[in-house]
């Protein structure tokens, strides 16, 4: 049996029922293979064995009440996996089907993302089981108390920094942050994706969704190709999902499609965003009252999709946005994309293409930016975040903003380049990983079996 299935089998017997996470780490490995056999020294240091296994997990019970006094019960997590090149950082995801298998699978992916950005961070992730959706803002900030009485004793400005993910944005973030406060009694750069009224930084919100259209830039660039005018697909209407087409339309591209987990917009004249901004951000609705303002949008609910897909996928586009949730997009999608002459996706969500998915994408010979690329904008901003509230200054917009800019180049360039040197010029999974692996990896074996 080859080393990576024989990891994959002890994983299987050590971690059971993560799926998820094996599917991450079978992602990670293989496209490390010629790295291992050109480097024997990770082996003998036992990189792998300790890489998969996080240095900390820690599971807890949120209790807390609802609004017609009755008690509920929540799982907590935080997974603290690599410190190898910093202090853990990674975001909260509050979202029903948290488990600890997707927990691990995003924390594992967020230490390679979080080596690529080249900034001192290791990588962690954390959330619940929480589902936010129909709660009252006062349930909402009981949860979070709840969530952070425990937490605040695991992480710290030097130890651990978490952020927002799906389910948890500023609202979150500031409820969270006020409870770490009352109990630490500091305040500190403990949390990201804070309000600008209290430490957060200029573009933090928007960073994911513009980075993922940097990275997009950049694979364009590459072509002899731009933006300008091009048809884009994107899923979700969450932070990631709004940001990547406000940058796209600055960069004349036209963003046709947005979802959320009930249906799918499709619009052929561009997506109205002042629109899916006022139904998401401020109502917390939902995207099929977008039809009350645009009765020439098309409406697909959930329950029409394909049996084997998602009906985001099956329009006609030049480029690709995944930016929900995992495995949104499957083979068959991946294939009619292709047909319609697709030429470039690229994740903004973690891991939202399935492996056989991606399969078809590099085999294709399309671009494609896995999101541990292309959608590391966001932690790299939140380092930014964590410097300014160091240094307690604080940057304009534009200021961080071209520092993003710079830092999706320097992450495309750097996969690129990786890819060129083991001979699969196109292929950026293999090139992100790979690159992101050496650097947390070298780390490791300098520190020492820890
Ligand atoms: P949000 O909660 O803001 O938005 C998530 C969007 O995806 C919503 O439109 C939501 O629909 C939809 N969605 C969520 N779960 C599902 C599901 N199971 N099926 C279908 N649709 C679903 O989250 P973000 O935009 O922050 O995150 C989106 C993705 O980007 C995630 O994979 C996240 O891990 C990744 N990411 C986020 C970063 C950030 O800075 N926020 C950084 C890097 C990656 P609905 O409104 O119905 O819930």
């Amino acid at each position: 049996m080859s080393y990576i299935k024989e990891t994959i089998e002890k994983l299987k017997q050590t971690s059971p029922a993560q799926v998820e996470f094996y599917q991450a780490v079978e992602d990670v490995l293989e496209s490390i293979e010629p790295l291992l056999e050109e480097r024997p020294k990770y082996r003998e240091h036992s990189i792998i064995e300790r890489l998969v296994e996080p240095e900390r997990q820690i599971m807890f019970r949120v209790p807390w009440m609802d609004d017609d006094g009755n008690i509920q019960v929540n799982k907590g997590y935080r997974i603290e996996f690599n410190s190898a090149l910093g202090p853990y950082k990674g975001g909260l995801r509050f979202h029903p089907s948290v488990n600890a298998g997707i927990i691990k699978f995003l924390g594992f992916e967020q230490i390679f993302k979080n080596a690529l950005t080249g900034l001192p961070i290791g990588g962690g992730k954390g959330g619940a089981n929480f589902n936010p959706k129909g709660k009252s803002d006062a349930e909402i900030m009981r949860f979070c108390q709840s969530f952070m009485s425990e937490l605040y004793r695991h992480i710290g400005p030097n130890t651990d920094v978490p952020a927002g993910d799906i389910g948890v944005g500023s609202r979150e973030i500031g409820y969270l942050f006020g409870q770490y406060k009352r109990l630490a009694n500091r305040f500190d750069g403990v949390l990201t994706g804070k309000s600008l009224l209290w430490g957060g930084s200029h573009a933090r919100k928007e960073a994911t969704g513009y980075g993922a259209v940097y990275f997009a830039q950049c694979m364009m660039d590459d072509k002899g190709d731009s933006l300008e005018g091009k048809r884009c697909l994107i899923s979700g209407s969450g932070n990631v999902a709004i940001y990547a087409m406000e940058k796209l339309y600055d960069l004349g591209a036209r963003p046709i499609s947005c979802s959320d987990s009930s249906g799918t917009i499709y619009h052929e004249q561009g997506i109205d965003l002042d629109l899916v901004k006022r139904i998401k951000e401020e109502q917390k609705g939902r995207l099929e009252e977008y039809l009350e303002t645009h009765n020439n949008a098309e409406y697909t609910p959930r329950d029409d999709y394909p049996k084997d897909g998602h009906s985001v996928w099956r329009y006609k586009a030049d480029l690709a946005f995944p930016c929900a949730t995992q495995n949104e997009l499957t083979a068959k999608d991946a294939q009619s994309l292709l047909e319609n002459g697709c030429k470039c996706i690229v994740e903004g969500a973690n891991m939202p293409s399935t492996q056989a998915a991606v399969d078809l994408f590099i085999e294709s010979g399309a671009a494609y930016g896995p999101g541990k690329a292309a959608n590391a904008g966001g932690v790299a901003t939140s380092q930014l975040e964590m410097v300014q509230n160091a240094s307690m200054l604080r940057w304009d917009f534009d200021e961080v903003d071209e520092k993003l800019k710079g830092i999706m180049s320097n992450i495309y360039h750097d996969a690129k380049r990786t890819a060129e040197d083991f001979g699969h010029p196109s292929n950026l999974v293999l090139g992100a990983n790979i690159a992101g692996f050496r650097k947390v990896a070298d780390a490791m074996i300098e520190q020492g079996v820890v």
